[in-house]
């Protein structure tokens, strides 16, 4: 059967477990990932598919099913499994994507590393995602296709289907042409992006990038240019942007631009937190901190999270604040994601020897400063901690949007809590009201830290209301692209 919502993302849309010597298909454990979001819109269609990718050791034994029909919460939909062996994977998705893409999308040009890069696979890689896109869709179809290790996708596929309709949604950021132009194969990818009807992003400063790197390249006009909503208006912080262009055009084709900020599922970590389990979880937590101050900071081992010049910013406050010793503990989870890549490896290594060193220097044996958690803490757990501490410390160097800072806000439902929040997390532009950090100053992130342990009740709960307030607003159940009317009805397969 063929589908008018077909969603292209690399991953599969559940988790693959291994019970009793078979494979059973679980729904994936963090309720905030982007997967059950995508799910929902199954909902409005009347038949979906998702396209991913699956590893297999021969991609042509005839037992590896491609196909397979899911019915779960969320419908009934079809999974279009490319079978791609590890060899494929590696090259598209750890080589050129996570070496070469994704230190360019992050600004960090002195990572960038051109040389392992197999162009030609990552051609085929979403040469084939376009193909199975293009099997599943119904005549007329919208095709949402996400993130930069499909970018060659919306080119392929409108040179198969016209018919269709491509949207693009980018999970992280954008940046101006200065940055985007190191990467040799950019005509190639801002070509594919123009064949979209829709080409989507976090925050208008993003989707304002992209199209001075498409200026850049193509001729393009802009064709409609709108203002920012005032509640992603954060005053004088890094990201904020006052107007973006919204419709563009190039080669008689209009593309639209559309912002929407991904947000988390409030009502669900509302009811998590006030759980008999996380209470139970996060009094205990409490009763060993006493009258200590926690710091929670939370993410990913990647160079973008700034997880080191945080840590070196904690090690300075203790220097500066003996006061502190023995009165505040950082609990600093860096989960390591892509252990066997020699530059995650690297910072893990460099965090662990901060972490110790800081221990080594100021603690005692009833008082640890840091707490360093590198596993991946299950999200139930989490949520006590969210609960239970008076500081989350958000400092990325950059980072597309961060959900972590809006789980956070959406735990408090005591109304209480700092978030120190860097100004180059996209949240930032939503989250004005938070304390605003400036990542790559000793200073401000010095004085901001500070200002956080410090902080009155009042002035606290009277930002933690202004916060929780718009991470509502961003809740991700209303999550929908410009192409989707907030009823979410899908408006292309309804013309
Ligand atoms: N997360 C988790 N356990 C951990 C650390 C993170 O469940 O120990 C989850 C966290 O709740 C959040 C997600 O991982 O939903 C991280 O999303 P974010 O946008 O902050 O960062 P990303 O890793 O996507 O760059």
């Amino acid at each position: 059967m063929s589908s008018d919502l077909v969603i292209v993302y690399h991953r599969q849309p559940y988790e693959e477990v291994e019970e009793g010597g078979k494979t059973v298909l679980k729904e994936n454990k963090s309720p905030n990932g982007i997967v059950p979001t995508l799910k929902s819109f199954f909902g409005e269609a009347e038949h979906g598919a998702w396209v991913a990718w699956k590893l297999a050791d021969d991609p042509s034994n005839p037992d590896f099913e491609e196909r397979i029909e899911i019915d779960d919460a969320y419908g009934t939909y079809s999974v279009s499994r490319l079978p791609l062996t590890a060899g494929e994977v590696r090259e598209f998705y750890h080589v050129t994507s996570k070496e070469a893409f994704w230190p360019i999308l992050h600004s960090f040009k002195e990572r960038y590393n051109y040389d392992p890069v197999d162009w030609a696979n990552f051609r085929t890689v979403n040469w084939k995602f376009a193909e199975a896109a293009a099997k599943e869709a119904a005549e007329g179809a919208l095709v949402w296709v996400h993130d930069y290790n499909l970018w060659l996708v919306p080119g392929y596929l409108r040179s198969m289907r016209p018919d269709l309709k491509i949207a693009f949604f980018h999970h992280t950021p954008f940046p101006a042409a200065d940055m985007f132009n190191v990467l040799p194969w950019r005509k190639e990818i801002v070509a594919s992006l123009l064949a979209c009807d829709d080409v989507g992003f976090h925050i208008p400063r993003y989707a304002a990038n992209f199209v001075s790197v498409a200026r850049s390249l193509f001729d393009v006009d802009v064709t409609e240019r709108v203002k920012v909503p005032e509640n992603w208006i954060s005053e004088g912080t890094a990201l904020t942007e006052r107007t973006y262009p919204s419709i563009i055009r190039h080669q008689d084709r209009d593309v639209a631009i559309s912002v929407t900020p991904v947000g988390v599922d409030t009502a669900f970590i509302d009811e998590r937190t006030r759980s008999e389990d996380a209470e139970e979880q996060a009094a205990r937590i409490r009763d060993e901190m006493g009258d200590g101050k926690l710091i929670v900071s939370v993410g990913r081992t990647d160079y973008t999270k700034g997880g080191i010049e945080q840590l070196g910013s904690f090690e300075r406050l203790l220097e500066e604040h003996p006061e502190l010793h023995g009165k505040v503990r950082l609990m600093h989870v860096s989960v390591s994601a892509n252990r066997g890549m020699t530059a995650y490896e690297s910072i893990q290594n460099e965090i662990e020897q901060t972490a110790g060193r800081i221990n080594g220097r100021f603690g005692t044996l009833e008082w640890q400063p840091v707490a360093l958690i590198s596993r991946a803490i299950p999200f139930a757990q989490l949520v006590a901690y969210y609960k239970a501490a008076d500081v989350a410390w958000i400092t990325p160097l950059a980072d597309g949007m961060n959900l972590v800072c809006k789980e956070f806000c959406a735990a408090r439902t005591d109304g209480d809590g700092v978030l120190v929040l860097s100004e180059f997390a996209g949240a930032a532009v939503e989250l004005g009201e938070a304390l605003i950090a400036n990542p790559f100053s000793n200073r401000s992130m010095d004085r901001t830290i500070l200002e956080a342990l410090e902080m009155p009740g009042i002035e606290r709960k009277r930002r933690m209301a202004s916060l929780r307030k718009a991470v509502e607003e961003s809740n991700v159940r209303n999550w929908a692209p410009g192409f989707l009317d907030t009823s979410r009805e899908l408006i292309y397969a309804a013309e």
